[in-house]
């Protein structure tokens, strides 16, 4: 089931905010600010206040995904979803971000990301994978949280979970694809490669995001045997 929670106050770059010319010297100048900065004449309560989670899911227009997805995909167009939702960021700052899932997900995807959201759980960025015109080594090179792309499994001929829109990788840098032998194909990523590991955005064996996952059926790539992939969540495993 679709729905769309409406917060009073969003954040992100998607919609510019004008300004009273008041505030124009005082506007935020970085388009990751809560625009409640902005609000001057009429002070809210608690003005630091971030705004609640608010997630509105809504059909894939075309030319929203023209690299991840082609006919002969194994799930429809028609079939997947935009969820445009708010994540906490690592600047300890909300954003909007977006994700394409399958519609079947999409309820399980909202019920997570509202979690990590009211636990301030940090996500690094969260854009369509089409911002990398699908390459998944640039989307993960550049810490992407993304979900659809249809493409095949990581040294497979198959499909991936990704393809189907039932796959999750979450702060990829800091949670690496790592072979059984311990490396990663990511330089940037590997001091990441083990667990458990501190830092922001990594997830470890047992962490509540695991168990956010889990609550809702996916499972986490964590858990292979041999090759691990830190950043995977899928529904069903796999
Ligand atoms: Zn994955």
């Amino acid at each position: 089931m679709a729905f769309v929670v409406l917060a009073s106050v969003s954040c992100g770059a998607r919609e510019p905010v004008a300004s009273p010319d008041s505030m124009t010297e005082t506007a935020a100048t970085s388009s990751a600010a809560p625009v409640s900065a902005t609000v001057a004449a009429s002070p809210t309560p608690s003005p630091t206040a971030p705004p609640k989670f608010s997630a509105k899911v809504s059909r894939v227009a075309r030319d929203r995904v023209p690299y991840s997805w082609q006919s002969g995909c194994p799930v429809h167009l028609r079939d997947l979803r935009l969820i445009t939702m708010t994540y906490w960021g690592f600047d300890d700052k909300p954003h909007t971000g977006e994700l394409v899932v399958r519609e079947t997900v999409t309820d399980d995807v909202v019920t997570v990301f509202r979690k990590l959201y009211d636990w301030r759980w940090p996500i690094k960025q969260m854009k369509l994978v089409d911002a990398y015109k699908a390459d998944d080594f640039d989307s993960i090179e550049a810490d992407n949280t993304s979900a659809f792309n249809c493409r095949r499994a990581t040294g497979s001929s198959n499909w991936s979970n990704h393809a189907y829109g039932e796959a999750i990788d979450i702060n990829p840098r800091e949670n690496p694809y790592v072979t059984a032998s311990g490396s990663t194909a990511h330089e940037n990523a590997k001091k990441f490669t083990k667990r458990p590991t501190k830092g922001k955005g990594v997830v470890n064996p047992g962490d509540k995001v695991v168990k956010a996952f889990a609550q809702v059926g996916w499972e986490w790539g964590g858990y292979w045997s041999g090759t691990k992939d830190f950043q995977h969540f899928s529904k069903g495993g796999g």
